[in-house]
């Protein structure tokens, strides 16, 4: 069953009539595809490092939950300071009051075009034609295929973009699928990225895992590494809207071309002997903000636990955008190690929350700490709350070194360092030495020695007793 499928049957299983809520996968992480989600009434994805597959491979299709009981809060007033602080800074930031509502995420799209910043055809450079990147717009998709704005429980910011194709209803697209699967295979079609879109939430797979590897596979295809005859004889180059759809059905079932895309862009590009074109940090796919035009977001991508992940590594174009007295420029190599250990700490408590990464751009810890010391009735200061941060990240990075990451993975595809993008009218790009350097000032700053190891005081001060 596919995604939709699976979760409407349990839904109506639901005998009690309370609302449940489902999370499951689709034939994609059945298949053990390495690129797979796991879909979240039926359209949020948990989409990274591929947990559709993790899911498959033990036999889980699906959890329901139902629930009725309402959260005690212990101590009602700091509960409240917290959450008036909270919606305060929501309604006071630009992206958050109204961008993201009015707009989606796809809201960006304009924005991170005329900083330089929206990849363009494999992360082969960032120029587009302003008419191009109109017709994949937040204000397009506002024009065209949406039906109306929604939002996850209780959410005032209220992000999610339901949209229609003819007869058929979904979610999205999403600022990372828009471009991910438009722009950086070379392709301007909003209807067809909003299907391939659609597709891929019912069939479970990671859109931007997804994206990004379309978009190597179209390289390999126009370098002349990948055959007519080894996609079936579609023409898989940069611009085919119609391939970009066909090939999610193929990737999902791993038929034909598709079981080698379903392992992602790493393992395809090297089982064609040139990884190099693979646009992947620890084979994660690098998502739609590219790193030359930003160090700080560069040096996310690198440090980022799981593999580029711009959620994981450091939210840091809105540092640079919309960091209002946070603002930081963005080629400053001073202030980027600190900048990127502070949003990953930032967004381990928001994942430790379970809270939406996007309140990012209104407020950092304060308002959490009165939360949460309000709801438990335990005193969880700014400080401590910082400490359990670092306690994460430094047990991230234990896990990481006992399963083999090196220092040199701490880095960026050779296409970054080699091939310049133009940058407000300059040759921007990431030169080895500042690659080098940026990683050793984040490792002091994080407390790990030159290899990215953490050292014995640190693993004290946080109460560690793990041994490397
Ligand atoms: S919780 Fe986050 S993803 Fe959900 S609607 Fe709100 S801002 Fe969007």
């Amino acid at each position: 069953m596919d995604t939709h499928t699976t979760t409407d049957h349990l839904t109506k299983e639901n005998e009690q009539g309370r609302r449940s809520c489902i999370l499951c996968i689709g034939p994609a992480g059945e298949n053990l595809v390495r690129i797979s989600a796991v879909m979240n009434d039926k359209n949020r994805a948990y989409g990274r490092s591929g947990p559709g597959a993790v899911f498959g491979s033990k036999n889980l299709k699906a959890i329901r939950v139902i629930g009725n009981i309402k959260i005690q809060i212990k101590d009602k007033e700091q509960y409240q300071s917290g959450l008036d602080q909270a919606l305060y800074l929501l309604k006071a930031v630009p992206a958050t009051k109204r961008l993201f509502r009015e707009l989606g995420t796809s809201g960006l799209i304009e924005l991170i075009n005329i900083i330089n910043m929206l990849p363009h055809k494999n992360f082969q450079d960032t120029l587009h034609a302003d008419e191009d990147v109109d017709k994949v717009s937040g204000e397009t998709l506002a024009k065209t295929v949406l039906r109306r704005a929604g939002a996850c429980s209780g959410c005032m910011i209220a992000c999610q973009r339901h949209t229609q194709i003819g007869n058929k209803k979904g979610e999205g697209p999403e600022y990372e699928t828009d471009v991910m699967m438009g722009p950086n295979c070379g392709i301007y079609n909003l209807e067809s990225i909003t299907r391939a879109n659609y597709l891929c939430n019912e069939l479970g797979m990671d859109t931007i895992s997804f994206g990004g590897t379309i978009a190597c596979a179209m390289e390999l295809y126009e370098k002349g590494i990948i055959s007519k005859e080894e996609t079936g004889g579609t023409k898989l180059c940069f611009g085919n809207s119609d391939a970009l759809e066909q090939m999610v059905e193929l990737a999902a079932f791993r038929r034909g071309i598709g079981d080698k895309l379903a392992e992602g862009s790493f393992r395809l590009a090297s089982c064609f002997k040139h990884p190099e074109f693979s646009m992947a940090i620890k084979k994660l796919e690098i998502p739609a903000y590219d790193p030359r035009a930003s160090y700080t977001q560069a040096l996310g991508y690198m440090t980022s636990p799981t593999g580029a992940c711009h959620l994981r590594g450091g939210y840091a174009v809105s540092l640079a955008f919309f960091g209002g007295p946070k603002e930081i420029p963005r080629f400053s190599m001073l202030q980027s190690p600190i900048a990127i250990r502070n949003m990953q700490n930032l967004g381990i408590l928001q994942d430790s929350l379970g809270v939406c990464r996007f309140t990012g751009f209104a407020f950092s810890t304060d308002p959490w700490s009165r939360i949460v010391s309000g709801i438990t009735g335990l005193h969880f200061s700014t400080a401590k709350l910082e400490k359990i941060a670092n306690r994460v990240a430094t047990l991230e990075r234990l896990f990481n070194l006992h399963a083999g990451v090196k220092w040199e993975d701490d880095s960026l595809p050779e296409r970054f360092s080699r091939e310049p993008i133009l940058v407000a009218g300059k040759e921007r790009l990431i030169p080895r030495d500042i690659i080098d350097k940026m990683r050793s000032d984040y490792y002091g700053v994080r407390g790990w020695d030159s290899q990215g190891k953490p050292e014995p005081g640190l693993l004290k001060d946080l109460d560690i007793k793990e041994k490397l």
